[in-house]
């Protein structure tokens, strides 16, 4: 289908400095996992997307000098010449599909504490960031720059830019941003300075004009500068002159980069969950730019609607479309676009798990896409599978893997039937989906039925309550089995480990929330899964008008939504509702009347008035269905996958459905990862820099 004419503004040319992308979809730097150790991964992680049609793709941060290590997370380095050639590896395979490579030159200043390197941190006046979370946390603070430290800062930069060229990279950031040190200049908490760096704003902006001078110089203007730089805290501080410190800051600036990138200041907000956050969350703090500047302006908001796009573009808020997770969900994004295939786009769900592989110091990994991070070790690519499948394929259970293996397995050219005991498909997300918050997670669901709709090798079977023997009666080749897991009424000890069933009355578990029953308040919520069930369920609640109180045997409330960045947003959401939060704690009985609670650390034994309890706790997988069909099931013909094969976070059963759906019927050996490995520095030879 030719693309409808109101996206074509999308697809204009945008002149960056020396630069001409080819349209407007940028691949903004974003957080990976991929470092230098694992160039071959990276960089088919990036060519995916140069391949799906952005006309920039980046970097994450990549450090600039052995002062800004940030172990034990993940981090690309460009500290000497033996890094060039996995960089060059990825400028080459954006080159490939007609790309524009960019690179994020990073120093992380008193925020990368040099775990591993063990330099004295470096800050513009010694103030360290206080992180609340132990993964942050350091007993290290950091030095204050003198005058030759600067003069350095500005010479590391200058000689990563001149590498970055060689590795051949178009675009190069400086990256005043996210609490990093150009950032830490231009802020005045963290800058005391009372020397030409510090006090006033025109001094406070100094370093990143230095900067950007610098990066500019060392590759004789062949190269566009991008700054990107973060606006939220310098909007919100009054200016003499100009309506916010922000605006002062890009006034001073307006001429200095070839290209604004805007974003927020933290990781809560910049990588916003959409479960309290809707798309197009920085628009009020980055509106500003194009007033005052006329350089291009590039900005996100896990923008995946056109129309969301096009009218950043119409209203002058950005030139140039940002996207990270909307590039991860769907680097096919603006090809879809422009093949006028908007309803095959694989829409972003917002639920963070990819920025929780970084806080995990692993590869992405993404809800909406299983091949995510699997490009060049499985040699799976997101739009195209191996039209190898013969024979007929029947799914049991359409939940994200039931759904996921049924599309990839459609898609390989198998006849596919897929089952469900509903009426509608979807599994847990059918429930969870409509928990405060999660709309948006039905895409799961949305992206796949409407693939699967449109495939005429697929047969779909609601309100199929299938019996061993109706699968045996079915007769396909294969069988799938996706019937998921399901929660137990089980409490947990102070040992961290579930301890048995509680046998008391009114108490209930997710599953029977999402059967409909309503319990009497007060109720209590007793949450040691740690993810995001337990309080949305106590949201849910709350939003029905019960008294909840929600106990956790950790010391914060949905203590892993730290990972996804939901968590300070989960506390601010239970403030407003009035949610009482109880923390370290461990539920060890219940009457209907009282419940007992003991201190994890103290045993001290506590007790609150309940009605109900609900145990977001311990899931089971197993398949009743799987073990007695798996008796006389031919070999190589019967697979169990998702949750219930091994239960976990959607990610995990799209991911296992996936997996099951390219497997099915390959000899082992053609289903065995690839293992990347970092050049070492002798395998490096580019050409010598030119003047
Ligand atoms: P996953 O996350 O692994 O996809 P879900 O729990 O989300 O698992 O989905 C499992 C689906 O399997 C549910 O929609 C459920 O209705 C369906 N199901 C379970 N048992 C059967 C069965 N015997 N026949 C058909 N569908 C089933
Ligand atoms: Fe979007 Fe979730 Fe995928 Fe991240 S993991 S890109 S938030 S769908």
């Amino acid at each position: 289908m030719p693309r409808d004419p109101r996206f074509d503004i999308l697809f204009q040319p945008v002149k960056i400095g020396p630069k001409v992308v080819r349209n407007r979809f940028f691949q903004v730097p974003h957080a990976s996992g991929m470092t230098n150790a694992a160039p071959h991964v990276r960089a088919a992680f990036r060519e995916t997307k140069a391949e799906g049609g952005w006309a920039v793709v980046s970097t994450g941060a990549c450090s600039i000098h052995p002062t800004s290590d940030d172990s034990p997370f993940p981090c690309a380095t460009l500290w000497d010449e033996a890094d060039l050639r996995s960089h060059a590896l990825m400028t080459e395979a954006a080159h490939r599909h007609g790309a524009l490579a960019a690179i994020e030159l990073w120093h992380g200043g008193a925020a990368a504490v040099n775990r591993t390197t063990r330099h004295a941190p470096l800050s513009p006046s010694g103030i360290p960031w206080m992180a609340t979370h132990v993964g942050f946390m350091s007993s290290a603070r950091p030095k204050v720059m003198d005058a030759q430290d600067i003069r350095d800062l500005i010479r590391w930069h200058a000689e990563a830019a001149v590498m970055a060229e060689r590795a051949g990279f178009d675009i190069l950031y400086v990256y005043a941003g996210m609490g990093y040190l150009p950032y830490q200049f231009l802020l005045s908490d963290y800058n005391h300075r009372t020397d030409d760096y510090g006090g006033s704003v025109r001094n406070r902006v100094r370093l990143v004009e230095q900067l950007i001078d610098a990066v500019r110089e060392a590759t004789h203007g062949r190269c566009a500068v991008a700054l990107r730089i973060s606006m939220q805290e310098l909007r919100a501080r009054p200016s003499d002159i100009a309506p916010s410190e922000a605006h002062e800051v890009i006034g001073h600036l307006k001429d200095a980069p070839d290209l604004f990138d805007v974003k927020m200041d933290y990781s809560a907000t910049d990588c916003a969950a959409s479960r309290y956050t809707p798309e197009g969350s920085h628009e009020p703090v980055v509106d500003f730019l194009k007033t005052i500047t006329d350089k291009p302006v590039v900005g996100v908001g896990r923008f995946t609607s056109p129309d969301t796009m096009v009218s950043m573009v119409k209203r002058g808020v950005l030139d140039l479309i940002g996207g990270a997770r909307p590039s991860i969900a769907d680097p096919f994004l603006p090809k879809k676009i422009e093949e006028g295939r908007v309803e095959d786009i694989r829409e972003c769900i917002g639920c963070n798990l990819c920025i929780s592989s970084w806080h995990d110091g692993v590869w992405v990994r993404c809800t909406q896409n299983p091949t995510a991070g699997e490009e060049w070790r499985r040699g799976w690519h997101p739009e195209i599978v191996r039209r190898d499948g013969k024979g007929q394929v029947l799914v049991v259970g359409a939940g994200p893997a039931g759904l996921e293996a049924a599309l990839t397995l459609a898609r390989r050219g198998h006849d596919v039937a897929l089952a469900d005991k509903a009426r509608d498909f979807g599994g847990r997300l059918r429930w969870e989906s409509r928990l405060p918050g999660l709309n948006q997670w039905h895409r799961v669901v949305d992206y796949r039925m409407g693939q699967l709709q449109k495939m005429p090798n697929v047969t779909l079977y609601p309100e199929s309550d299938l019996s061993a023997q109706d699968v045996r009666d079915f007769g396909a080749d294969h069988t799938v089995i996706a019937t998921g897991a399901r929660w137990l009424p089980y409490l947990c000890g102070a040992n961290e480990l579930p301890s048995g069933p509680i046998d008391a009355p009114r108490v209930y578990t997710p599953d029977d929330i999402a059967a409909g029953l309503v319990p009497e308040g007060p109720v209590a919520v007793f949450d040691y899964d740690n993810y995001y069930l337990g309080s949305a369920i106590a949201e849910h609640l709350a939003g029905q008008g019960r008294v909840v109180t929600y106990i956790t045997t950790a010391d914060t409330a949905a203590a892993w939504g730290f990972m996804t960045n939901e968590q300070p947003l989960v506390h601010q959401s239970f403030a407003k509702k009035n949610i009482a939060l109880r923390t370290s704690e461990v539920v060890t009985g219940f009457d209907g009347e009282t419940l007992l609670l003991s201190q994890i650390f103290s045993g001290e034994d506590r007790r609150i008035a309940a009605r109900s309890l609900v145990i977001v706790g311990y899931r089971q997988g197993g398949s009743a269905l799987y073990d007695s069909i798996s008796g006389d099931a031919k070999p190589g013909s019967l697979h169990l996958t998702g949750d219930a094969n091994a239960p976990g976070a959607i990610v995990h059963a799209v991911y296992q459905g996936h997996k099951t759906a390219r497997e099915l019927g390959l000899p082992l050996a053609q289903t065995q990862p690839r293992r990347d490995a970092p050049f070492a520095p002798r395998d490096f030879h580019l050409p010598e820099a030119t003047e």
